[in-house]
């Protein structure tokens, strides 16, 4: 049985596996198939490994976005660097977001 490693943690998954339990997700390129409220950013194959806290949508399929992110939507430069720090500097970045709902609770 042939086998891959999961792109985002290294783990070994089967070569059929399309989700990992990281929390990784096999999805196409800007197609999300199903909403998982995990941050929808996107970028050379690499998801933001992020919860999804905000949407810019309201009606339909919505899409998820970290707070990062939604700040960013526009921005791709910032888009990318975010995903470069939430990559490298994930529980900080709950850690943050954790925050930032309370306050925003409270
Ligand atoms: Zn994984
Ligand atoms: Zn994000």
């Amino acid at each position: 049985m042939s086998s891959t490693s999961c792109p985002e943690c290294g783990n070994t998954l089967s070569a059929k596996a399309n989700r990992c339990s990281c929390g990784w997700l096999k999805v196409r390129k800007e197609v999300l198939t199903t909403i998982d409220y995990r941050c929808a950013y996107m970028h050379t194959g690499r998801r933001c490994p992020l919860p999804g806290t905000i949407t810019p949508h309201y009606r339909g399929k919505a899409l998820w976005y970290c707070r990062r992110h939604y700040q960013a939507l526009d921005d791709l430069k910032a888009g990318e660097s975010v995903l470069r720090d939430a990559e490298s500097n994930h529980e900080h970045f709950l850690e943050e977001q954790r925050d930032w709902r309370r306050k925003l609770f409270n």
